[in-house]
């Protein structure tokens, strides 16, 4: 039985969709969260009401992960106000879809530097407060795109595959820390992002998923919080599909 009481998570993206359904999950289980937001401070704040509701400790925080000074501020600021921090979820993405063709090289630089870089600087921030502690769970939240490719997504798969190396990499540096990295890769999940698909995109998307549903965001939720968990304490620089057999 997964517990995750005592312990503090940064969860980025957590305003809406996949981040909010992680923040939730790892709250119910007892986890205090800082709720991170790179806009909507009122989405930001309704997550946190939902998270106290559960009886565990939640703030919101206002913060662009692609700049690596914004995340060392929100690390230190997050660390001031929970005394320390135990799970780190990189989550926060965006997607700028176009044939490479017509993609502007600022949305191709956008995307990497919110999904990709943003990751690092969340990690760089905390990786030496991970390293004195000798104990962390960094999760990543990649993508089936960036372990099989798609057209229309050159950026993003490339950060999303990105991140697969990220995860690697980092999971070897800190595995003597006891500190564990693993990246989950979500297929075609029930979000803004996706609802924002054209409708024959969507229908395209579906078909190709052998358990014909879209996931939901607690179907990524539940995967992280084992990941997050003592009992995956041996489990590193490991990448969990959840995706309906979509990527199999
Ligand atoms: P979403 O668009 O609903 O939410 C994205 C979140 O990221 C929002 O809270 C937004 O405020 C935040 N964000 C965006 N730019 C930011 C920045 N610069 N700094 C801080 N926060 C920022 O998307 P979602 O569908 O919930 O996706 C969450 C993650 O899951 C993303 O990394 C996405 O790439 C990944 N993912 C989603 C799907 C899917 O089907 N929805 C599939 C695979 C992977």
């Amino acid at each position: 039985m997964i517990n995750l009481t005592g312990k503090n998570a940064i969860v980025t993206g957590s305003s809406r969709g996949i981040g909010k359904a992680v923040a939730l999950k790892l709250a119910s289980l007892g986890a205090n969260v800082a709720v991170v937001y790179a806009g909507n401070r009122e989405k930001a704040e309704e997550t946190v009401a939902e998270i106290e509701k559960l009886g565990a400790k939640a703030k919101a925080y206002s913060c662009d992960v692609s700049s690596l000074h914004d995340a060392q501020n929100l690390v230190s600021e997050v660390i001031a106000d929970f005394g320390g921090i135990d799970i780190l979820v990189n989550n926060a993405g965006i997607i700028k879809d176009g044939l490479v063709l017509s993609m502007k090289e600022e949305d191709f630089d956008k995307v990497i530097s919110v999904n990709l870089k943003g990751s690092f600087n969340m990690i760089k921030s905390t990786y030496q407060h991970f390293m004195k502690k000798r104990y962390g769970r960094i999760i990543n939240i990649s993508s089936v795109v960036g372990i099989n490719g798609n057209a229309g997504q050159a950026n993003y798969a490339s950060a999303k595959a990105g991140i697969i190396g990220l995860t690697k990499s980092v999971a070897k540096e800190l595995a003597a820390r006891k500190v564990t990295v693993n990246a989950v890769a979500p297929g075609f999940i029930d979000t803004d992002m996706t609802g924002s698909m054209p409708e024959k995109a969507r229908e395209a998307a579906l078909n190709a998923i052998p358990m014909k549903r879209m996931g939901q965001g607690e179907d990524i939720a539940n995967a992280v919080a084992f990941l997050a968990s003592d009992e995956a304490s041996y489990i590193t620089g490991e990448v969990l599909k959840v995706d309906g057999g979509m990527a199999i």
